[in-house]
């Protein structure tokens, strides 16, 4: 099973970094998320396929008129946060209170529930795995944060899960889509989205996608933007992440759509068998070190 997810974001939504860290900074770059989206309706229209929107409140009081787009296309639309910030450096009112905001948001765009969420920079922790209760008291049935491998913001391999699974929130089955990995020299290799998607050769993700019974993919706005300005006062490191292969991306990501069957969130969650998915209590007991 091949799901395909976007995060609705800016090209100036990049985390943890002090040029771009809240609205207050964004307010200086130029917008460029509707050129963007033309490039991902585009892609989706000539690979007949569907994907799920997880959208920031802020783009949809900033630019209602992309999250109608992506609802009139009959796409479907969650939440990636209100305001990008890194869940585990919120206070649980804080993350309470972005989270209302965001389906607020959303919802008075659409009309319809937000019942999936995603953690910006998939910053659900082991350390603030408290954040599950607060999606299920806000009407969430479906997150898709969890990253069971070591990475720059969110991930933690405490979690060990890496296929669909349930998180049992006080007796509430929270249905849980991780990102997937595949072992490559001892190591937890992440293919599927993003800059991992971006650096690999396309035989490599052909092969990894392959072998994977379970693909959780996540895409954004400024994968397919190679004139996109750079944010000059990045580190070495986090220009490569953040700019390398952008111009390969979209034909990349053609070619693996045309090769593989994909499918949104919605889909997915219609043909697994929860019945006999893996359940984890949310408090989740950690692996030992
Ligand atoms: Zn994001």
């Amino acid at each position: 099973m091949n799901i395909l997810t976007f995060d609705i974001e800016e090209w100036f939504h990049l985390l943890d970094h002090k040029s771009t860290r809240t609205a207050a900074e964004w307010g200086r770059y130029e917008s460029r998320i509707h050129a963007n989206m033309d490039r991902i309706f585009q892609l989706l229209a000539d690979t007949n396929c569907r994907a799920t929107f997880f959208c920031l409140g802020w783009v949809a009081d900033q630019h209602p008129d992309v999250i109608r787009r992506i609802d009139a296309a009959g796409y479907e639309i969650a939440t990636h946060s209100y305001a990008h910030q890194l869940a585990y450096e919120q206070t649980v009112t804080e993350f309470r209170d972005d989270l209302e905001r965001s389906i607020k948001a959303l919802q008075d765009v659409t009309g319809k529930p937000i019942r999936a969420y995603r953690a910006p920079g998939f910053s659900i922790k082991f350390l603030n795995r408290w954040v599950f209760p607060i999606l299920v008291e806000n009407g969430i049935e479906i997150d898709c944060s969890v990253f069971s491998a070591r990475r720059a913001h969110g991930g933690d391999t405490a979690f060990g899960i890496g296929q669909p699974a349930i998180i049992d929130v006080d007796g509430y089955p929270l249905k849980e889509f991780p990102i997937n990995t595949v072992p490559l020299l001892g190591q937890d290799m992440i293919f599927s989205g993003g800059g991992y998607f971006r650096l690999l050769p396309y035989p490599m993700i052909q092969r990894f996608t392959r072998q994977s019974p379970y693909v959780m993919t996540y895409f954004h706005p400024r994968d397919f933007d190679p004139a996109q300005p750079m944010i000059e006062d990045l580190s070495l490191t986090r220009k490569f992440k953040s700019y390398y292969g952008l111009k390969g991306c979209l034909p990349k990501l053609k070619r693996l759509l045309t090769d593989f069957e994909f499918i949104d969130v919605s889909e997915a969650d219609r043909r697994i068998d929860w019945s006999s998915a893996v359940r984890k209590s949310w408090e989740l007991t950690p692996t030992p070190v």
